[in-house]
């Protein structure tokens, strides 16, 4: 006599019930189904109605795949909605802890004159557009009633080094503090390197500070969008690099890159350029409606179908790369794919919901004034102050984290009360962006159908997911990018 019962005793008798999912169509002849802990499934037409009308045959493959990740359970079995439960507790478990990063600009002033700078910054010598010594104190009082156990202070600019001073002040005296505090404090730099010097390298080595740098792609793109008098930046930042990686380790220096209308033909050069300077990946960023860039209309002179074209096609040369045998990552597809293919939230400003904005990261400018996201900053530049949320040196911690301008945005755009993201099947990778919506519509939810924020990430999502459809190899890149993102 056997031991155990036969297989189907074990296969419980009761119907299936369904659990929350949305869907929506993928292609011709596909829908997809995606559940609140970013699950996803791709199913024919015919195979939607079955699932729907409880008519999927138990032993079938799908009915394995709808049990696996939780789109249905049998009648009163409670481990699929604890193990849903679960998952969505980890996915939304960075909002406990609150704000973690802080940005410091502590200057306007800037060496360069970028035509799309997000930032209206301001020639070398103009002093008053420097963060004064009482703002940071009262800053740095701030970032410690943040509950966040992590803290990471931010320098931007202008460029910061033209106020180095004031970024050795508050690094000291935030260690200072944080010998009682004992928060894991971490602190970077945001700047071009042009303006490096052995003391500034010697002090953020000696304090742990990171540096995160701009490189457009090859020297003619770079300097071409990174002008400077001498026409060198791309030389400034090429020395810069080097004798940052040696003095502070080679992974101490990062980079990120902006696309104009004279890069949307250079995606190969620009990655190339990233590979060539020893950098394991690249972040392929849309220019900002913000500051500059929408004042010398540099932000119209492409539109999101030609960003995405210039997305799909670095990103088809990245996975050609990885094949080939060179590691390298997409930075906002591994972001968006750590959503899709785990049960982690990478908590991206722009892809948080409720929105990142202020509760993620919050900005305090060189005049005290603060604000929910840097791109706010960039909107007060030009003179909306729609998402100014107080002023550091006459209002407490309390009046700006609960004032309405913070409140209003995060509840007015929280993507599962809004129109079509309510419905949208896309909504668990998806962001609210309510300074976005409102920078370019006026409006901090916007029509989802005109958004042009809505036409590019949802044609990203659907493209990563028929990238890894398609192509085994591909999706096992992808399952790494997700993972170590
Ligand atoms: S913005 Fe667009 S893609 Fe994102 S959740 Fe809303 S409707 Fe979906």
């Amino acid at each position: 006599m056997s031991k155990f019962k036969s297989i189907d005793s074990y296969i419980p008798k009761k119907e299936y019930e369904l659990l929350p999912f949305k869907f929506d169509h993928f292609d011709d002849k596909r829908c997809i189904i995606t559940n609140m802990v970013g699950e996803y499934l791709l199913l024919n037409n015919n195979d939607l109605y079955s699932l729907i009308n409880k008519k999927i045959s138990s032993d079938s493959s799908i009915f394995s795949s709808l049990r696996s990740k939780h789109f249905i359970r049998y009648e009163g079995e409670n481990s699929p909605l604890e193990l849903l439960a679960l998952k969505y507790r980890t996915r939304l478990s960075k909002l406990v802890n609150f704000t973690n990063l802080h940005v410091f600009v502590v200057t306007l002033r800037c060496d360069h004159s970028c035509p799309y700078c997000q930032v209206s910054r301001q020639s070398e010598d103009k002093n008053q557009f420097d963060m004064t010594y009482e703002m940071a104190d009262k800053a740095l009082d701030f970032v410690f009633k943040s509950p966040n156990p992590a803290i990471k202070i931010e320098f931007q600019g202008g460029e910061p080094l033209l106020n180095f001073p004031m970024v050795q002040y508050i690094v000291e005296q935030a260690e200072f503090r944080n010998k009682s505090e004992n928060r894991n404090l971490q602190f970077v730099i945001a700047t071009t390197l042009s303006l490096l010097t052995d003391e500034i390298l010697e002090f953020c080595r000696d304090h742990s500070v990171m540096l995160s740098s701009s490189l457009d792609g090859p020297q003619d793109l770079h300097n071409a969008n990174r002008p400077r008098p001498s026409k060198n930046s791309h030389q400034l930042f090429e020395d810069g690099l080097n004798k940052a990686r040696a003095v502070l380790g080679y992974d101490r220096v990062s980079a990120l890159m902006t696309t104009t209308d004279k890069s949307l033909s250079r995606v190969r050069d620009i990655i190339d350029e990233y590979v060539r300077l020893g950098f394991n990946s690249v972040f392929l960023r849309a220019l900002s409606p913000y500051g500059f860039a929408i004042k010398t209309k540099r932000y119209m002179m492409y539109d999101v179908d030609r960003w995405l074209k210039f997305f799909k096609e670095g990103l088809d040369y990245i996975i050609f790369l990885n094949k080939s045998g060179i590691p390298f990552v997409e930075v906002y597809s591994a972001l968006i794919l750590k959503k899709m293919l785990t049960s982690d939230d990478p908590g991206f400003v722009d892809l948080m919901n409720p929105a990142g904005a202020g509760i993620a990261a919050i900005v305090f400018n060189y005049d005290g004034y603060v604000y929910a996201s840097d791109e706010s900053r960039m909107l007060a530049e030009m003179g909306d102050f729609k998402f100014r949320l107080g002023n550091i040196l006459t209002q407490s911690y309390e009046d700006i984290i609960f004032s309405d301008q913070l409140l209003d945005a995060l509840e007015d755009s929280f993507t599962l009360s809004v129109p079509m993201c309510s419905d949208c099947a896309f909504e668990p990778y998806c962001g609210a962006e309510p300074v976005f919506h409102y920078a370019v519509y006026k409006d901090m939810v916007g029509r989802k159908p005109e958004s042009a924020f809505c036409k590019k990430n949802m044609s990203i999502y659907k493209h990563l997911i028929t990238l890894m459809e398609n192509d085994e190899e591909t999706k096992s890149i992808f399952l790494r990018w997700a993972t170590q993102c």
